[in-house]
This record gives structure tokens, sequence and C-alpha cells, in this order.
């Protein structure tokens, strides 16, 4: 499934810049983005000039591509266990998941190429880098127009698609992994376990004045590398920008005049507001995972060459800043992996998970950038991705008004010793075994103190979303004992990513297992949802699976 293949290290010095193989966008003065095989040839030729790289594909895609991804870093590794080995932060950085938003791929291709070329310290002396430049390849391939690919796009004139080949938005699927790419990707997220995840894109919506907006994981759930994120890293990172490289960047946003529907408060004419906390967004999802993630949106209305540059800097800054900042970064993941490994056993460290949330009530004041369009007075159009009839202008004002950059939750739950699957609900310990979740199962039915939910409602939403009707429960958890047939599932919170199985099985997730439909065939008013939260595993049936390491530092059963 992952391949890696290590190439010889450099034995007659560095190649000289001129001698550099060059990105498709370099190549055509930024007229034109990387085709699949532009991609592929370029790598190669780093290949043949000795780049001390680790090339490998992470998964194929539905129609059978290659997803290459790249590992740069001083020294040369090529494994996860020598990658571990370095004691330095994993950078996983990926663009492309939406195909026609394509600075990100050549950004990092012309990132990775120079800083493994350049002679002087840089950051791949104290992280390592996984550059996965072509995720959405099918996506790559479905060339046609920016005028229909991309509406709200300054150029180039030919790009990619959003979806996959299959149809599905990528950045949509990371909950329910139904593409393959997904699938591939959860498997690089579990072996080599980054630290850091940054997502590439571009804006669609409001004229600004941003050259890039991003994001932290904006879960409430993202409780180590979210707030971090957003209130370590981010500020610094918008500060170098600006001071390094003469770019403003912010948090991502709309003006709520140009999208109503972002704050609920009716009463609110103008404002800056984020978009959603769910994890079916990657970078949301990586978050629940106790890691640091950052959304980067290059400003559509801006050149190709400029999308580029401001992508590639704020790369280059965040590789840099993680190089800095190693030690806490290491620290903070030690600590997100050890502190559920209590759960079930001390009251003391639980914690709880936010698993609903809403977008805050109390925003900051801030000034906001915004860019004033002007009327031409007639139906032409001035620039790829202006409406008709307006122009640019290139003047900015700096409007004084709220910024809800932020969700709160509104239900949050206290992780049980283990959740209980029901022994049909196969298809839900596959996705949770994807997700790098330990399942364990049970061969003796078994009783235990716990609870279950009573369902009160099944709203299952009327329109479909990436095929799917999403389906809410209302209802109540109710405490008694649990009689636990043979053959059941046990998912113990007690484990690294003990948040995510939190989060993915309780029924009342805004965008769990339930949403996406994992248990329909469960679920009916008056009934009992599948899953049994369990207060402690001491009398639990034996276990039949072979124990995963992890497991070493749960309480023993007297059974085992
Ligand atoms: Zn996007």
């Amino acid at each position: 499934m992952v391949v890696a293949s290590a190439c010889a290290p450099q034995v007659h010095g560095p190649p000289k810049p001129a001698d550099y193989p060059r990105t498709r966008p370099e190549l055509t003065a930024y007229r034109e983005t990387s085709r699949y095989d532009d991609v592929r040839k370029f790598l190669d030729s780093l290949r043949v000039l000795g780049a001390p790289l680790a090339f490998g594909s992470i998964g194929k895609t539905s129609e059978g591509r290659e997803i290459p991804y790249v590992i740069a870093s001083r020294p040369f590794v090529a494994t996860p266990s020598a990658a571990r080995a370095l004691h330095r932060p994993i950078v996983y950085v990926q663009g492309n998941i939406h195909a026609g938003e394509v600075e990100g791929k050549d950004a990092l291709l012309a990132l990775v190429r120079d800083l493994t070329f350049e002679q002087k310290p840089n950051a791949l002396d104290s992280i390592v880098l996984i550059a996965v430049p072509i995720y959405n390849a099918d996506g790559n391939e479905r060339f046609a127009s920016q005028s229909i690919n991309r509406t709200e796009q300054n150029g180039p004139e030919s790009v990619g698609i959003r979806a996959n080949a299959q149809n599905l938005d990528l950045n949509r699927d990371y909950v329910k992994a139904e593409a393959p790419e997904t699938r591939a990707s959860l498997a690089m997220f579990n072996t080599w376990d980054p630290d850091v995840f940054v997502d590439l894109h571009t804006t669609d919506g409001s004229f600004h004045g941003y050259a890039l907006t991003y994001s932290p994981s904006l879960s409430p759930a993202a409780v180590f590398g979210g707030l971090y994120a957003r209130d370590s890293l981010l500020p610094l990172l918008r500060e170098r920008m600006k001071t390094r490289h003469g770019f403003e960047i912010f948090d991502y946003g709309n003006f709520v005049s140009d999208e109503r529907d972002l704050v609920a408060d009716t009463s609110v004419r103008e404002a800056w507001a984020t978009y959603d906390p769910r994890p079916r967004f990657g970078t949301n999802y990586y978050g629940i995972r106790g890691r640091i993630a950052i959304l980067s949106e290059a400003y559509s209305h801006d050149t190709l060459a400029r999308r580029i540059a401001s992508t590639r800097a704020f790369v280059d800054e965040i590789l840099s800043l993680v190089a800095e900042k190693s030690a806490s970064i290491r620290s903070l993941t030690a600590r997100a992996d050890s502190l559920p490994l209590a759960w079930g056993r001390s009251p003391d460290s639980l914690q709880l998970v936010a698993v609903r949330s809403e977008l805050i009530a109390t925003p900051r004041m801030m000034d906001v950038l915004k860019e004033d369009l002007e009327k031409t007075g007639d139906s032409s159009r001035t620039q790829s991705g202006v409406p008709r009839g307006e122009r640019r202008t290139g003047r900015f004002r700096t409007l004084r008004i709220p910024v809800y950059d932020r969700f709160t939750s509104t239900l949050d739950r206290t992780p049980p010793a283990a959740y209980v699957v029901a022994p049909q609900d196969t298809g839900v310990v596959r996705l949770l075994r994807l997700h790098g979740i330990r399942v364990d199962r049970s061969d003796t039915a078994w009783t235990a103190r716990g609870e279950s939910y009573a369902i009160d409602s099944v709203i299952t939403v009327p329109r479909a979303f990436q095929n799917h009707h999403e389906v809410r429960l209302k209802g109540r958890w109710e405490r008694g004992p649990q009689r636990l047939p043979a053959r059941s599932f046990i998912v113990s919170t007690a484990q690294p990513l003990g948040a995510l199985a939190v989060y993915l099985l309780e029924p009342e997730s805004d965008d769990g297992l339930t949403t996406w439909n994992f248990f329909d065939p469960d679920l009916r008013k008056g009934g009992r949802f599948p899953v049994t939260r369990i207060f402690d595993l001491v009398r639990r049936g034996r276990v039949l699976n072979r124990r995963s390491s992890a497991s070493a530092t749960q309480p023993q059963s007297p059974q085992e």
C-alpha cells in the first residue's frame, strides 16, 4: 500500500540553480499549472539529480493513479521508524485536494526542490517533511476552462475539478472515508503520525485584502493542536508573513454581507466569519486526532504567480516555525497521546469531548481589510473570477467589525471506559480501524455497568449530500446493567485516539458515524442505539484479538 523508494544520496555535489528542474508554471510564465505527468516528471528529475529525498506513493486513486509523496529531511529518512528515531516533528503538507485550486501543488514542488538543494541550514535540518503535492490526482486531470471549473478564480486558463473521479469531495470525506484517496491518507496518518498537517486550498467568495487566509482545526474537540495552532503558531505566522514577505494574511472567513447565513444573529449587518467545525473537513478532523492542523487558502482573485508565492512563503514559514518550536510541539503530541490512557482508570483524568458546537456568540471587534469593487456600467468581464459588470479597484478599506473565528461546544460527553459495538456492526469496526482506532472483541457474553441510549427521534435530512441523507438522533443515555452478547466489539477510550473514538461513536455528534448512515439499519424511534457505554472493563469477556502495543498501558482484567 505504501511504497517508498529511497534514492542514493548525491555524490557529485548539489546541482546549480540553472540545472534545477522547473515546474509547469515556471516554464510558462505562470500561465499554466502542472498536469499529473508534469508532477511525475518533475519528481523524476529530482531523483535523477540525486536529490536526497524518499519517493513513494500513498496509494492509488479510483482511476488507478499512484498518489506520489516525497520525504525531505536532513539526514535522509525513508521509513516511519527512521523518522521517529530523529525525534523531530513530522510535518505533512498536502496540495490539490480540490484540484481546481492549483497553487498548492506547484508551490510545494518548488519549495521541496529549493529546500533540498539549499546548502545553508534550513528547516529540513530540524523537521521531517512529507509532501503530497497532487492528492486529488484524478480531479487534476479533468482539465477544463477555469470559467467552468473555477468560476471565482483569476487563472490559470485550464484547471482540474473540485471532486475526485467518483464525484466525491475529498474535503468532506474524512469521517466516512469512502474515497480511496481518503483511505490512503488515513493510512499515512496512522503509519507516520505527523505532528502537523497542512492542507492547501484557494478561496471562493469575498473580495478581501489578504494574500492568504488560514485556519486551525475549528473543532472544539481539538483541545491540543487546535488551541496551540490558533493561539501560538498562527499569530506568529501572520506577523512573519508581513514582515518577511510583505503578505497580509488573516484568519479564514467571508464577509457576512456576502454570505448571510454564516451568522445566525440577523441583527449583525457586517462581520467576518469562519466556516464550519465538523471533521468531514481534513484540518478539523486532524485536530481531533490530538495534532496540529493548518488550513491554507490563497486568495482566488490574485494571479497564479502571486498565489504560488504566498502559499510557498506560508508553508516555508510553517516549516521554520515548527522547527523552532520543535520541543513544545513534540511534548504537545506526547501529552495528547498519554492523557486518554488514564481515562477509565482515574476519574480526575477525564476530559470532556465536545461532540456538538456552534459559532461563538461573543465575537471580538477587529480590523478586516475589504477590497472595493466598482460598476463598469456595462456587462463586460474585467478579470477572470470577477462578476460581469464590475471591476476591482485595488482600493482597500479597513473595517472595524465583529470577527467570528471560533466555535464553542454545545454538547460535551465524558469518555466512558469503553464503547461496546454490537456484533453485527462490522462495517463500523472496519471504519474505526481505518481511522487507526484500536478495537478488541469479546468471545463471551457479559454484563457490565454502563448506559444505553434510548432513541426518541431519528431525523433524516431530506436532501442528499455526497450521496448521503445525514442522520441526527435525539434521545437520552440511561444507566443500568448492560447485557452484552458474545462477539461484541470493544473500543476502549484509553488509547491515543480516545477522543476521536468518542466523537465518532457518540450518537449525537454533529459529524459522527451516525450522521453518515453507518447505523441506519439499527435506528428506530423508541429503540436502542447499537453502541453501549461501559464504565469499567474489569468484568468483560475474554478478548480474542491479539492486543496491540498501545493496550499494554490499560488495566489488565483478571480473566486475561
Ligand atoms: Zn478548497
